[in-house]
């Protein structure tokens, strides 16, 4: 019986492949850009980073980990996200010895068991940064500006910025019991999830998606209106900055991260045409997670992009690159006795960087023409018994018909010249 792939993941054949490399070009390209450095953590990590770098009362935790025991009994966990191990590598490698301020990008699978449909896989790839080490709002807004201007820099124009604060440890116990207070009268109106998450967890009573909660949340005390006057000041800097660079913003109280590590800034940015899966980037502050994975009080901000969600958009838009296989040359060997000679010419022309084919079945001309031409080769050279014996190639130029008799001695150089043409 045949095996497929297990449900949630994607295999991205040979014809998409190039689609993401396009997208990682742009990443590199903007991150060089803005001074950001890749770095490749690994896939899995030990599961107690994750309980502690994400919470243990977050969505992510308890219910969408992929954790498995190894054959030596630890626990280990496969990615979920990636800025817990980007804080752990940070740490580990006391990469704050060479900068103040570390700035880092990275390109990767995460893995989630989440309920798969479209934009919604259990392996997916992210794109993201991470500024480590500045508490500075300024910061904030760059990291924003990446975010935007990567999605920008593919052609994607109907994206919508959404910008929060979450407060910190000081006025966010205030702001959460303001908050219970206000569903507490409207616990059983709650879906089962914000019932459970009303005493652990009730910032996140704001973003649930269920229609019910949702409405209730609208009419839900602002977050913004409980700030102390350093998450306030930090805020009204960020707004500011964004301001001066006159990209545009929405301020969206009921904008609040799942992972519970999030301090002031949060933000997202949605591409509308998506519908239910908008969202194509999300991050904000979080100077509370280098301390909670065993570090120094470190401030850090970053964001992660959904890459399957930003390929879907390009799709829609039609702003995928079209790509077309070529190939410099496509040998036709007639007979066994081309086989060889063609063969070994093919292996001279991949030497000098030439990119030469021939087909290994010894089909027919008309067989091995119609091969040539699928893979748009840009010359033909063909061997025939009279070639061989005469150490030269019929090489025909696709574009002009032209057909010319070729020493095989010459060929490389010969094509050398036209192929750089
Ligand atoms: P998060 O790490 O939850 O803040 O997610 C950041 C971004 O990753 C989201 O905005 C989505 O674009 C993307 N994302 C999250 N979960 C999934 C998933 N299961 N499948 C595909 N993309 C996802």
């Amino acid at each position: 019986m045949l095996i497929n792939g297990p449900r949630g993941t994607k295999d991205i054949l040979p014809e998409t492949v190039a689609q993401w490399t396009y997208v990682e070009d742009v990443i590199r390209n903007i991150c060089a850009r803005y001074g950001y450095h890749e770095i490749r953590t690994p896939i899995f990590e030990h599961t107690e980073l994750f309980l502690r770098g994400i919470g243990e009362t977050t969505d992510v935790v308890e219910k969408e980990m992929y954790t498995f025991t190894d054959r030596g009994g630890r626990s280990l966990t496969l990615r979920p996200e990636n800025t817990a191990s980007v804080v752990r590598s940070y740490l580990q490698n006391k990469l704050y010895a060479s900068d103040a301020l570390v700035k880092l990008f990275y390109i990767g699978s995460m893995f989630r068991y989440d309920r798969p449909q479209a934009g919604r896989y259990r392996e997916f790839h992210q794109f993201g940064v991470e500024a480590l080490g500045e508490e500075n709002p300024s910061v904030d807004a760059e990291i924003i500006l990446l975010a935007v201007e990567f999605l920008r820099a593919l052609g994607l124009q109907e994206l919508r910025l959404h910008l929060n604060s979450v407060g910190c440890p000081k006025c966010r116990p205030v702001y959460r019991e303001k908050l219970q207070e206000f569903f507490r009268p409207h616990l059983a109106e709650l879906c089962e999830d914000c019932q459970s998450r009303f005493e652990r967890n009730p910032l996140r009573l704001l973003d649930c998606k269920n229609a019910q909660c949702h409405e209730l949340a609208e009419g839900a005390p602002r977050i913004t209106d409980c700030l102390c006057d350093e998450c306030r000041m930090h805020f009204d800097e960020v707004q500011a900055y964004l301001a001066a660079t006159g990209v545009t913003f929405e301020l969206d109280a009921n904008l609040v991260r799942g992972l519970d590590y999030y301090t002031k800034t949060a933000f997202e940015v949605k591409y509308m045409p998506l519908g239910a899966q908008s969202a194509v980037a999300g991050g904000g502050r979080y100077d509370g997670l280098v301390e909670e994975v065993g570090g120094p009080s470190t401030p850090g901000i970053g964001f992660a992009v959904g890459l399957e969600r930003v390929l879907l958009a390009l799709e829609k838009q039609g702003l995928l690159p079209k790509v077309h296989e070529s190939v410099d040359i496509f040998i036709v060997a007639l007979g066994d006795v081309a086989k060889i000679p063609a063969f070994k010419l093919m292996q001279e022309l991949r030497m000098a960087k030439i990119s030469a084919s021939m087909d290994f079945a010894g089909r027919s001309m008309k067989a091995q023409m119609k091969q040539a031409n699928k893979k748009n080769a840009r010359f033909v050279a063909i061997l025939g018994e009279d070639e061989v014996k005469e150490a030269c190639v019929a090489l025909k130029d696709m574009k002009t018909s032209e057909q010319k008799k070729v020493a095989s001695k010459d060929l490389v150089s010969a094509l050398c010249v036209e192929v750089k043409n």
